[in-house]
């Protein structure tokens, strides 16, 4: 599942995430990274089948890694 940081942060602790995408709207949307204490605008970052697909251009709306029901968010088309 993809997760939310801002850049500053990812840069710190990768987690294999290596492919990120703009939020619809960023960096204005109020899309606010994951990390505690941060409240920097974030980038959606995403890895494995959902990096690929992204890649492609098939896949514009990711599932947030965010507990049992995720929040969904939809992300600029890769260029
Ligand atoms: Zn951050």
């Amino acid at each position: 599942m993809a997760v939310v940081r801002c850049v500053q942060c990812m840069s710190v602790s990768r987690e294999g995430y290596r492919i990120h995408a703009e939020p619809i709207g960023y960096p204005e949307a109020g899309v606010i990274c994951g990390m505690p204490g941060c409240e920097r605008p974030g980038l959606v970052w995403m890895r494995g089948r959902e990096a690929m697909e992204y890649v492609q251009g098939s896949k514009t709306c990711f599932p947030l890694n965010a507990g049992k029901r995720p929040a969904k968010i939809l992300v600029k088309l890769s260029e």
